[in-house]
């Protein structure tokens, strides 16, 4: 259907005036072919079936161009909000969740790294709810300038953001977080101090057999943890060490 609508639909308004001269065309042999097939002989001149397929034909052809091109807009509007998160620009949490498994499909490594803003509620309750959202376009606005066109970020949440750094190893990761761990400043009307914010971060390692899922949570996890070491900082997850043994525990008292 969509394939159809783009037949139907021209983008450019060259291809609409190619579109509507087609159409009329088509429109004008197909009533040549019909007075030939219906009477002997054609009773008035080519000119005729011409004009009676510009001026029959021509409005009709207009409107349904004009609709499904109308029908098209419309459509990618949907599907970009349906896909984007209005606020930010950024992909909302299932559009991340598609593109991040779309990536791990082709080649499963890079780093993800989940970031959380700090203490945000309190520029809520001090600044306003429109500050806040000042705070998080800004926010979205240091995450897109320090993307490469093959990571997959997002907001995945109220005031928490996602970003798989495709192929990019730990090290590679710390360095992209650094930057994105300065403080990111932003204005209130009437407020003369310079403020700002801070993000905490948790970073995974991609692993091959481990799903997207399981790497959020590890990622949630390493995120929790610099929440808890004091905020604006990256932490790394790292496989908890088991619990000793009995053999260990003896060894490690001998
Ligand atoms: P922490 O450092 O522990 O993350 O504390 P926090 O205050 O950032 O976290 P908390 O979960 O307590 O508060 C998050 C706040 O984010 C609460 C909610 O009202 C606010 N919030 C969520 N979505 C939006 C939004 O779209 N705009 C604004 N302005 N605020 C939002
Ligand atoms: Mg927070
Ligand atoms: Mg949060």
């Amino acid at each position: 259907m969509n394939k159809l609508f783009r037949i139907l639909a021209p983008s450019s308004a060259l291809s609409v005036v190619i579109h509507i001269v087609l159409w009329i065309s088509m429109i004008w042999l197909a009533n040549i072919g019909f007075a030939y097939m219906t009477v002997d002989s054609l009773d008035y001149s080519l000119l005729y079936y011409g004009a009676h397929a510009f001026f029959v034909g021509g409005p009709f052809i207009v409107f349904v161009t004009f609709v499904t091109r109308y029908q098209i807009r419309f459509q990618k509007h949907l599907s970009l909000l349906s896909r984007k998160d209005g606020l930010t620009g950024l992909n909302n949490r299932r559009t991340f969740m598609e593109l991040a498994q779309m990536r791990l499909d082709e080649s499963a490594c890079g780093t993800l790294i989940l970031l959380d803003a700090d203490h945000f509620k309190r520029v809520n309750d001090v600044y306003g709810h429109a500050v806040g959202d000042v705070c998080l376009k800004e926010i979205a606005h240091r995450l897109k300038w320090n993307l490469r066109e093959i990571d997959v970020a997002g907001r995945i949440g109220g005031e928490e953001f996602a970003v798989l750094f495709a192929g990019a190893t730990i090290e590679q990761a710390r360095v992209i977080a650094g930057r994105l761990g300065q403080p990111i400043p932003f204005r209130a009307e009437g407020v003369e101090a310079h403020l700002s914010i801070t993000l905490s971060m948790g970073a995974v390692l991609i692993e091959p057999d481990v799903s997207l899922d399981a790497h959020l949570i590890r990622a949630d996890q390493a995120l929790y943890a610099a929440k808890e070491a004091g905020r604006a900082r990256l932490v790394i997850w790292s496989e908890p060490s088991p619990p000793p043994t009995e053999d260990g525990l003896k060894k490690s008292a001998a």
